[in-house]
This record gives C-alpha cells, sequence and structure tokens, in this order.
C-alpha cells in the first residue's frame, strides 16, 4: 500500500478535457493524460483492502491494487506486466470501459473513487511509449491450428490467448478492417484507431495469422473450417439491430444506428462508404435510445454539423446519485450525463415514439407520447409503464437514429449450415466450456452473451481459449 492515509490527503482527479467548442470540430480523443506525478498520488489514494471490492467489480479481475501500489513506487513496467497478465488489452478498456470497479471501489463509499481507469491508461500508454512492449512469440508450437471468427475484442483476446499457448491460429474477418465494433462502432474521439491498429500489428509479429474481407457462411464454409482445423471459435458478435416498427417506418431518413457509426468510422479511416451516404449535416436529428450507442450517435451528429439534436429514452431519468435501494458496491444506477451529451444535446425521458410522419416519402416529425412508470413489481422488478392521456405532440425531424439496442446474433448461413443452436434471445449456446452443440465448435463474446461491454468480450476470448486449450490437449470438461 502507497500511503496509509493517502484517500484522506488526496483528492481524486479527472483527466483534462479539451473544450466543447474544439473538439467538435474534430474527431480525435480529446482527453488529456495525468502527468506521472499526478498518477503516483492518484496511486496513493488506493487503500489495499483486504478485500479489494474493485477487483470484484472488474469482468477481468484485474489485480487493480498491486498496480495501484506499483504506480506509486515509480515502478511502471511492473506494474504493466501484472496488468497483462489479466487483461490482454488495457489500452481499449482504459480508454472505454464504463469502470465498474469504480463504483465497486471502497474509497466511494463515502468519497470519489480510486481513478482506476485512468491509471490502466496511463501503464499501458506508458509501456508502449518506453519500448518494453516487445512482440514475444511462443518458443515452441504445438502443431494444432484453430480458426477464430471475427475479429472483435472477443475474437482478439481467444486469437492471443491461443496464439501464447503454441497453437497456430488464423482469425477470419468479414470486413475490410480489423477490431470489430472496436474500428467500425465506436467512434475515434472515444478509441483511436491506430490504438487498434498497434495491438494487432503486435499480434501479427507474434504469429496470428489475419485474413479480412472472408465472410464465413459465404465466401467459406463452416463446415470448411470445421474440416481443416482442430478446433473453430466463433465471435461475430451480436449484429442483429432492434427496429422501431411503428407507423412511417419506410420513410427516408429514419436509419439504424451502426449504418450511421460505421460510415463516419470508414470515413475517418480513409475508407469507402460503399453504402447510400448518411449525413446529420445541417439536420435537426433524433435520436432515440439514451444507451452508449445513442450517445456515440449524439457526438458523431455534432462533429458532423447537425442543426439540432435530440436525445429520446423510454424509461424515466436516473437519479444523479445513488438511490437507497441501489447501494455500494452494486454497480451505480445513476444519470451517467457523456461527453457527447455535453456537447450540446436535448433530451426527453419517459417517452415513446408512436409515429413518423412525412413527405414526399421523407421523415418530417415524431408523434411522442408521454409515459407514467408505477413502482416497481416486487417479484419481478419491473415497472409497469403507461401512456399518459393527452400528452402527444411532435417533434421535427430530418434524420431519425434508431440505437435501441441489439437482439443477438444475424441468423445467417454461419449457423445455419450446421445447425448450431441459439437460445430464445438468439445468442450462440455454448456450454461450460464455451462449446456449442457441435464438437470443437466453440464460441464466445456478445454472439454468446448478447450485447454487452469490451471487457466481458475480452473476458469472454480468454475463458473460450482456455478450454480450447484444454479441448486441444484431450482435458476438456464439459
Ligand atoms: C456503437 C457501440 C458503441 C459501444 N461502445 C462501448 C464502449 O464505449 N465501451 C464498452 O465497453 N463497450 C461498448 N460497446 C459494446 C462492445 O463494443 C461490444 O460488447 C464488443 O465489441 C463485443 O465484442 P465481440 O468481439 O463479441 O463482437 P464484435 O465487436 O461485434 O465483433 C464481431 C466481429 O465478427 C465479425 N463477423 C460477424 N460475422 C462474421 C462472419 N460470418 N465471418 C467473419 N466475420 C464475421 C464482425 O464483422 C465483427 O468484426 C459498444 C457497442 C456499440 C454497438
Ligand atoms: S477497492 Fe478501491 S481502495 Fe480498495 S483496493 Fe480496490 S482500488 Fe484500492
Amino acid at each position: 500500500m502507497g500511503e496509509v492515509k493517502g484517500f484522506l490527503k488526496y483528492n481524486r482527479l479527472e483527466l483534462k478535457k479539451e473544450s466543447v467548442e474544439n473538439r467538435i470540430t474534430h474527431y480525435n480523443e480529446f482527453l488529456q493524460p495525468l502527468t506521472e506525478e499526478e498518477l503516483k498520488t492518484q496511486g496513493a489514494r488506493c487503500m489495499d483492502c483486504g478485500i479489494p471490492f474493485c477487483q470484484s467489480g472488474c469482468p477481468i479481475d484485474n489485480l487493480i491494487p498491486e498496480w495501484n501500489d506499483l504506480v506509486y513506487r515509480d515502478r511502471w513496467q511492473d506494474a504493466a506486466k501484472r496488468l497483462l497478465s489479466t487483461n490482454n488489452f488495457p489500452e481499449f478498456t482504459g480508454r472505454v470501459c464504463p469502470a465498474p470497479c469504480e463504483t465497486s471501489c471502497v474509497v466511494s463509499i463515502n468519497r470519489p473513487a480510486v481513478t482506476i481507469k485512468n491509471i490502466e491508461k496511463s501503464i499501458i500508454e506508458k509501456a508502449f511509449n518506453d519500448g518494453y512492449i516487445k512482440p514475444n512469440p511462443p518458443k515452441n508450437r504445438t502443431g494444432k491450428q484453430v480458426a477464430v471468427v471475427g475479429s472483435g475484442p472477443a475474437g482478439l483476446a481467444s486469437a492471443d490467448q491461443l496464439n501464447k499457448r503454441g497453437h497456430s491460429v488464423t482469425l477470419f474477418e468479414k470486413n475490410e478492417v480489423l477490431g470489430g465494433l472496436l474500428t467500425l462502432g465506436i467512434p475515434d474521439y472515444k478509441l483511436d484507431k491506430n490504438i487498434v491498429e498497434r495491438r494487432i500489428n503486435l499480434m501479427k509479429l507474434e504469429g496470428v495469422e489475419f485474413k479480412i474481407n472472408c465472410d464465413i457462411g459465404k465466401d467459406i464454409k463452416l463446415s470448411e473450417l470445421q474440416k481443416n482445423f482442430d478446433a473453430v471459435v466463433l465471435c461475430s458478435g451480436a449484429e442483429e439491430p432492434r427496429d422501431l416498427k411503428v407507423e412511417g417506418r419506410e420513410l427516408d431518413g429514419i436509419h439504424f444506428a451502426m449504418d450511421f457509426l460505421k460510415q463516419q468510422n470508414r470515413r475517418n479511416g480513409n475508407r469507402n462508404v460503399i453504402e447510400k451516404e448518411i449525413s446529420a449535416k445541417g439536420k435537426n436529428v433524433v435520436v432515440i435510445g439514451g444507451g452508449d450507442t445513442g450517445s456515440d450517435c449524439i457526438g458523431t451528429s455534432i462533429r458532423q454539423g447537425a442543426k439540432s439534436v435530440i436525445n429520446l429514452e423510454l424509461m424515466p431519468q436516473l437519479p444523479s446519485e445513488r438511490a437507497k435501494g441501489n447501494p455500494w458496491p452494486d454497480w451505480a444506477l445513476i444519470d451517467r450525463v457523456s461527453t457527447s451529451i455535453e456537447e450540446g444535446c436535448k433530451r426527453e425521458f419517459a417517452v415513446m415514439t408512436k409515429a413518423f410522419l412525412g413527405k414526399d416519402g421523407n421523415i418530417e416529425k415524431l408523434k411522442i407520447v408521454k409515459l407514467k412508470f408505477g413502482f416497481p413489481d416486487p417479484k419481478t422488478g419491473r415497472r409497469s409503464m403507461t401512456e399518459i392521456p393527452n400528452s402527444e405532440f411532435e417533434i421535427e425531424a430530418d434524420l431519425v437514429i434508431l440505437a435501441l439496442g441489439f437482439l443477438g446474433t444475424v441468423k445467417n448461413n454461419l449457423l445455419d449450415e450446421l445447425k448450431i443452436a441459439t437460445d430464445q434471445r438468439s445468442n450462440v449456446i455454448g456450454d461450460k466450456g464455451y462449446m456449442t452443440n457441435l464438437n470443437g465448435i466453440f464460441t464466445a463474446g456478445d454472439m454468446r452473451v448478447g450485447q454487452s461491454l469490451v471487457v466481458r468480450a475480452i473476458n469472454e476470448g480468454r475463458n473460450v481459449a482456455e478450454s480450447i486449450d484444454e479441448y486441444l490437449m484431450k482435458e476438456y470438461k464439459a
């Protein structure tokens, strides 16, 4: 433990942000790192708790108190070793994780939590900058071949782990670029794509083979992979978007969030946008859905030069501080005002879209109704929802973006050919070791659990790699 009373002596420091005025003129990351001296005192705020609740809040079991202490003691290289022992890609989570570790941190019971996420990012960035992250290919190869389908964080983590165990890994990606939602979903201003490329280049030097523009189920059958590889792992995400099938849905100008975000990410990467251009420039934009994806659409619309942006959310606004029924160390159910919302967006809570209204085939307005919510049902926790009579109103819109979440994996030939089993939520079913109903074919990430978080996808990738290793080495227990 750094300083016994560090948490009393030092305040939590947040990263400084570039002003809204400046940052909306570009798509680059805009958070300014803390200095090493500042990071040391932030590390000193950690109490090295007997039971480190931060670690149980972290889906990947990061050894948080250990690296907080090492940063305080200026032992950055050791801190990086500890960090990389549980997390293949801290440079991604250090940027985009919602940091459940921080809401579980013991300090956060009555004061601001230890700044765990910023320390994580600083450790790994210093490791890259100081040159002690070097390609480290395995000394020996097992002779076993594994195919990974999908290059999101789950596919990348499983490929990285399997390669480290000496198996030969080929990763297939249907897009022209690697990284899954890290590259084509999350905007550049949250995660610079050079950071994703830097990691993938390292994995290439360590021996992982990548094949892009290769849609499994279309360009190559899954049965072929099954024949040519000793094991296959499907990490193809949960890409089926939830639609809003109300009157007027067919009007032009209503798009799914990913169709909008993908285009901007491709433009930023100087790649071709092949689909019909979607632009928010000069438009009244309505983003339906108040989650992270909705927030990314808001920030992107503002950068594209939208005239106005309104965000509609079905549920009521959450409180700014934990409610009584939501105690520490549970995930804090509070209203998180994202940096994109800060950039200039009006929010409407507890509203439902009844219809899209248009003229000459184009969207012009949304018909909205206000909602009233009952108390949570003691058994299900669900709240009843009723429309408030005579509360209907209209809002103008030239562009509507649907950010309503995802309905599991896309049903296509990848699953159909060999009849891979899915559950009621369209997630691929895996057993305890993540093996599907077919021997030797595994699954992980959003494809198995539904749309989630980068940190969970990395954890899934690590777990499936462990199981595949046992399977290849004849130690697999279902
Ligand atoms: C807009 C958006 C923003 C998000 N922001 C955050 C955030 O800030 N923080 C956070 O923690 N989480 C965020 N998430 C969630 C997070 O990105 C996902 O949970 C995570 O990427 C899932 O990883 P994955 O590897 O399972 O799937 P994905 O990242 O979806 O990757 C799946 C890959 O499989 C490929 N694929 C699919 N089918 C085939 C096929 N047949 N053949 C070959 N390849 C195929 C896809 O092209 C894709 O590259 C966000 C999600 C979205 C949509
Ligand atoms: S819970 Fe907070 S104070 Fe305790 S070990 Fe974890 S980071 Fe440090």
